[in-house]
């Protein structure tokens, strides 16, 4: 019994943060240069009990032509489009961007499931944008901090009944 996460967002979330962190490797490369990974990663992520494929990707683009850009956005759809479950990062401390509501349309059209998670929401500076992310319409954020490793055992129970239809 086993699942695909995909961990998607914009550019500079935190993506390659929690997907080293799930993985327990440096496997991605951190940097504070937005969109640093360009092709796919997969690790094996162990969470709990749960074990399960993760995938980081490149950072949604919203460019859609035959520039670097456009070719890590298909990359990224395709990984949605294989994913049983997309993990969408935003940052709370810089709250929704235009480019977070246009993923979140994307993401409702072609993900299967999907978990809404606000990072770099350690302290107080991430409040904002944790509130705020609920006018994506993708349910309740789940408060994260990759950095800290605070949020994990949440992410871990709202990981539990989906796991259980794989
Ligand atoms: P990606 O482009 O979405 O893969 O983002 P990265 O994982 O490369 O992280 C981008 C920047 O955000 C780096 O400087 C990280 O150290 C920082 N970062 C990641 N997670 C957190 C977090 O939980 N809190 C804070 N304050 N910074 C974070
Ligand atoms: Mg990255």
């Amino acid at each position: 019994m086993s699942f695909t996460l995909a961990i998607v967002g914009r550019p500079n979330v935190g993506k390659s943060t929690l997907f080293n962190r799930l993985v327990g490797k440096r496997l991605a490369l951190v940097d504070d240069q937005p969109g640093v990974t360009r092709d796919l990663r997969e690790g094996q992520a162990r969470l709990g009990h749960l074990r399960f494929i993760v995938v980081d990707s490149a950072g949604l683009e919203m460019a859609e032509d035959d520039s670097l850009q456009g070719r890590m956005r298909r990359l990224t759809e395709r990984a949605v489009d294989e994913a049983d479950v997309c993990l969408f990062v935003i940052d709370a401390r810089a709250g929704v961007t235009a480019a977070d509501e246009y993923f979140a349309d994307l993401l409702r059209k072609r993900a299967k499931h999907v978990i809404l998670a606000a990072n770099k929401a350690e302290g107080r500076a991430g409040e904002g944008g944790l509130l705020e992310a609920y006018s994506l319409g993708l349910g309740e954020p789940l408060r994260l901090s990759a950095e800290h490793g605070e949020g994990m055992d949440e992410l871990y129970h709202v990981l539990i009944p989906m796991a259980e239809q794989f």
